[in-house]
């Protein structure tokens, strides 16, 4: 198995590859996007001081059996 490896992120306008973190927000998808949850972060790059915001599908939500007595 091969460990998973972290995108090489980088600065989209001037491609440097220090950042810092800058803020992290929870958003919901549009329905032509198949209406999951996106969670997007921003960043700023350490040398043009750009920021951006990147998004990734949130991981799905833990379904909690509200009604789990079966019987
Ligand atoms: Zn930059």
């Amino acid at each position: 198995m091969t460990p998973f490896e972290r995108p090489d992120r980088r600065c989209p306008k001037c491609e440097h590859k220090g950042y810092m973190f800058r803020a992290r927000r929870a958003v919901d998808g549009k329905p032509d996007e198949g209406g999951g949850k996106f969670v997007e972060t921003k960043y700023r790059c350490r040398s043009c001081s750009h920021d951006w915001w990147e998004r990734i599908p949130a991981p799905p939500e833990q379904k909690r059996a509200d009604t789990g007595d079966a019987a």
